[in-house]
């Protein structure tokens, strides 16, 4: 692999309010080498120099909720129910390496996914990690731990035939999910904690799993190392999953002041993911999703908006996940989660940061994303313009120059997508 430098360009190291002008970049071994002035670095024999003027270097960004193996072909829309009902894994996986290629070309070199079960995310994440499919490096839970008659449970059919641990009631079931999960590659577990908005015949305000149920899950994870994530719209969703100690808290819709304290205290992140509302309600029945689900959603994204407000506002750590996935929220769109969160009123420097250092935190993962610095990953954006500046310059067209993710030009990974 050759080494590549990048000439002129302004340099924002995924956080701080400035950006500095000038600068040259040296990518080595898949690891930032050098970092200095353009006027006093040369590029070393046989590197290939790309001209940066006019440009900011970020580093890769990271969205932590995508659910990769879904539908990514945005000319025949599939209802969400039957995707997941009817095809085949194989297929899936297809996708999801697409739907990799898509990240990748907007920026975002880093995905935690939540995974469907029997479709290869984590073969997919491993082969990625291998170098010998292009794609953004993967965290992977297997499939979402999800009750019987649960959010999880809820989006197949209800005569579906579902596999052991598809679903676990009870201490001993959740355990051995935890356990089994790890055996087959998981890097971190995903539970839903409440009803969601698009699954069939429950109620957005329910809860789902006891805190005992939860506690289970959470220590069970962190005794081999993985994070927990917990699906979780409702009040009571978030206070149980609050008292069960999850690390992260996704969509986080009825928030209340208590638990805004509790999570606070506790340092618990919470993952927004206004992006997919944002994209169903939009698109309407032309993303795929059911008339009852998309007016479930009307309700709960506008007082979301206010609860994520006020979270933002009392200082609760954000880190952004859009909740991509197939035709409800188009991958290859995740900067609009990072726009939203500034229409929502954080400033364009804490809403990127959500992408950059605080992702990378929420994922126990700094070593390897979040900052554009000596000795880091060489996973760096070329930016036509200034983010800081023009947040949406991440979605526009041409916005995004070039994209190197362990120091290899994965700008167009794949001609068309
Ligand atoms: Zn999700």
């Amino acid at each position: 692999m050759s080494e590549i430098l990048l000439k002129n360009v302004a340099l924002w190291p995924g956080y701080g309010p400035s950006v500095q002008p000038d600068m040259s970049i040296l990518l080595s071994k898949g690891k930032v080498s050098r970092i200095a002035p353009s006027s006093v670095i040369e590029a070393p024999e046989g590197a290939r120099v790309v001209d940066g003027a006019g440009a900011t270097a970020i580093p890769g960004l990271s969205d932590i909720h995508v659910h990769l193996t879904t539908n990514s072909d945005m000319r025949q829309v599939v209802d969400n129910a039957t995707y997941r009902a009817l095809v085949p894994g194989t297929e899936k996986l297809l996708h999801g390496v697409r739907n990799g290629l898509k990240a990748l070309a907007a920026g975002f070199t880093t995905l935690r996914v939540m995974g469907h079960r029997d479709s290869g995310d984590v073969e997919l994440s491993a082969m990625i990690d291998r170098g010998l499919i292009p794609g953004p490096r993967l965290s992977v839970a297997p499939w979402v731990v999800s009750m019987t008659g649960g959010r999880g449970d809820l989006f197949y059919p209800a005569a579906w035939p579902r596999q052991a641990l598809d679903t676990a009631d009870g201490i001993e079931e959740c355990r051995k999910v935890v356990r089994l999960q790890r055996k087959l590659g998981a890097d971190f577990i995903k539970f839903t904690a409440s009803a969601g908005t698009l699954s069939a015949g429950d109620k957005v305000h329910w809860p789902n799993y006891t805190v005992d149920e939860m506690k289970v899950i959470v220590s069970e994870a962190h005794d081999y190392d993985m994070r927990v994530a917990a699906h979780a719209h409702s009040t009571e969703g978030i206070r149980r999953v609050l008292a069960a100690g999850v690390d992260t808290v996704e969509h986080g819709s009825f928030i209340d002041d208590a638990c805004i304290e509790i999570m606070l205290k506790q340092g618990t992140w919470l993952v927004p993911t206004l992006s997919i509302s944002d994209f169903t309600i939009a698109n309407g029945e032309k993303s795929g999703a059911r008339p009852e689900g998309i007016a479930k959603m009307k309700i709960a994204r506008d007082q979301r908006r206010d609860n994520i407000r006020k979270a933002m506002q009392a200082g609760v750590k954000i880190a952004m996940g859009t909740d991509s996935s197939g035709n409800l929220c188009p991958f290859g769109q995740h900067a609009r989660e990072i726009e939203l969160y500034v229409e929502t009123g954080l400033s364009p420097q804490a809403a990127l940061e959500t992408a950059t250092i605080g992702a990378a935190a929420a994922l126990g993962r700094e070593d390897v994303s979040g900052r554009l610095q000596e000795g880091a990953i060489a996973d760096v954006v070329l930016v036509n313009g200034n983010p800081l500046d023009d947040i949406y310059v991440l979605r526009r067209e041409g916005g995004i120059r070039a994209v190197f993710k362990d120091g290899r030009d994965v700008t167009r990974p794949w001609p068309a997508l």
